[in-house]
């Protein structure tokens, strides 16, 4: 049978939209070169995720879940002092604003299942290494099912799913990285670490670092586990690149928030390393393709947007595939006419984030502009989409010191052409109940890895493997997951 759609990547992006896909009468078929439960860093949803999963139908597998119950986000200044938690039903008393602390291997094989369930084609373990193109338009994908020969599946529209491994983007020279969020970020888990009572037991705690820039996230998970990383200029913080166990610990050490929230707790795992640069595809369409999730834009971690922009990318680009298909129109303009009101709210997020980097307080904030509370709040459930939280912005302004610079746009470093190649190291997952992961290299060589160089194709650059446990820079295929201990925990 041909299908409609070839989805590449299994994560909450792909699931998303081959799902909503599925529901909507189209023939999807996905491919996802692991094999799920697989480790994922990102365990913090936000609110709005809420409406997604409900078209997803997944709420009532997320109600029967073991994942924490999230109701709000607290953040703690550099001198220990906390705001008063943001409670997100507070500010919208509906089943909606509490949200879940989720294991990402359970999560994203629970959604990769649910798409199995709305009749999505889903097969694991299967490379998707070439776009196919009949001169600028796409036609389908070539792949390699494990250690089987490579074969091409057609397709009327190929959506890359394929998170920060961003095989079109990396391929036709789209991403551009962000001039300002440049970070890192070094995690581990600890077993028994402080949890708060009651409703503040789910709560994601930001914890500023002594160091400006900086920052912790504290995350409770279940079975007892808690998610602590700290963010850093990546330069900085990652500098010491076969050392990153004892920059934790002395980042941990420096921070008596977080010291205390751990002493007394064990580590549940080694130490997990990764660039955290943002970057954006300079478009979301072409004709015949479509970009969502990490594969088309990511945003530092900061207020735990990540899954919700996957979720939000795929639900608006499977309307719109559904709206060309239906009228035989799969050019760039219908497949990415949502691309201004979803870059918006990226541009709303992105704001957010480069202030807080800038020393923006949301306790100072408040308390100058408590009407604004509400807006502030719905800022970080996530309701990014519309323009009424745009209420913030001027009276932000005015908290700012006289000679504050401007913030860059976030294509204020773009360079004509393509980023330069740089080389990929190691990613080890680790499988100790709380990720069920798995232990692999991660692809290395990427685009200009592929020796093919036919003007017709976009490959995935997968043949060369590079594993040299490199860390110097940022790759083509976006940031690197790496565990340098080399062993699991
Ligand atoms: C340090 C850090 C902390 C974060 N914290 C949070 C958080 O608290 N909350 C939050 O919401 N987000 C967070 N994020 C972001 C979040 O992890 C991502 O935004 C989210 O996983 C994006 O989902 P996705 O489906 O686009 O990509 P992914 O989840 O990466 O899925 C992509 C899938 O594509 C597959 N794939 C790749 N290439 C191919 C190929 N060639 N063929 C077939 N399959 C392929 C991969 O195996 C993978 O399963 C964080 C990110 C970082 C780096």
């Amino acid at each position: 049978m041909s299908h409609d759609v070839v989805v590449i990547g299994g994560g909450p992006a792909g699931a998303t939209v081959s799902t909503l896909l599925a529901q909507q009468d189209c023939r999807v078929q996905l491919f996802e070169r692991d094999h799920f439960p697989r480790f994922h860093i990102g365990e913090s949803l936000i609110p709005e995720t809420y409406w997604v999963l409900k078209r997803l139908n997944m709420l009532p597998k997320m109600q029967r879940s073991r994942f924490v119950v999230k109701h709000s986000v607290q953040f703690v200044s550099a001198n220990g002092r906390p705001s008063a938690p943001f409670y997100f039903a507070d500010n919208r008393p509906h089943e909606c604003s509490q949200t879940w602390q989720v294991v990402r291997s359970e999560f994203d094989k629970m959604m990769l299942d649910n798409a199995r369930e709305h009749g999505v084609d889903v097969h694991e373990g299967v490379r998707v290494v070439k776009v196919l193109f009949d001169g600028d338009r796409a036609v389908g994908v070539t792949i390699r099912p494990g250690s089987g020969p490579e074969r091409d599946v057609p397709a009327r529209v190929v959506v890359d799913a394929s998170g920060q491994n961003g095989l079109l983007q990396n391929k036709l020279g789209l991403r551009v990285w962000d001039p300002v969020l440049n970070k890192g970020a070094i995690w581990t888990y600890w077993e028994g670490a402080r949890r708060d009572a009651g409703r503040d037991e789910g709560a994601t705690m930001v914890l500023q670092t002594p160091d400006p820039g900086g920052w912790f996230w504290y995350i409770p998970l279940h079975d007892n586990i808690v998610s602590v990383g700290v963010v850093g200029p990546s330069d900085e913080l990652l500098k010491r690149r076969s050392a990153f166990a004892d920059t934790y610990d002395e980042e941990v050490e420096r921070c008596s928030a977080v010291r205390e929230r751990v002493s007394g707790a064990t580590r549940a795992t080694g130490c997990f390393a990764t660039k955290d640069c943002s970057y954006r595809s300079h478009t979301v369409s072409g004709n015949g393709w479509v970009l969502v999730g990490d594969a088309l834009a990511f945003l530092d971690p900061l207020y735990s947007s990540g899954v919700l922009l996957a979720l939000k990318s795929g639900e608006m680009a499977a309307d719109a595939i559904v709206a060309g298909l239906a009228d035989s129109d799969t050019s760039a303009a219908r497949l990415g006419a949502w691309e201004p009101t979803f870059m918006a709210g990226v541009d709303r997020m992105r704001r957010l984030v480069c202030e807080y980097y800038e020393g923006f307080s949301f306790g100072q904030f408040v308390r100058a502009y408590p009407h604004l509370r509400g807006a502030v709040t719905d800022l970080l459930i996530g309701d990014l989409f519309t323009d009424k939280v745009d209420t913030v912005w001027e009276p932000m302004a005015s908290l700012y010191p006289a000679d504050r610079m401007p913030i860059p746009a976030w294509d204020a470093g773009a360079r004509a052409g393509r980023a330069p190649r740089i080389d990929r190291g190691n990613d080890r997952g680790i499988d100790r109940g709380i990720d069920r992961g798995i232990d692999r290299g991660i692809d290395g060589g990427g685009a200009n890895a592929v020796a093919d160089g036919t003007a017709d194709s976009v490959a995935d650059g997968a043949a060369d493997r590079a594993d040299d446990g490199g860390f110097e820079s940022r790759s083509d295929e976006g940031n690197r997951l790496i565990m340098p201990e080399g062993r699991r925990p």
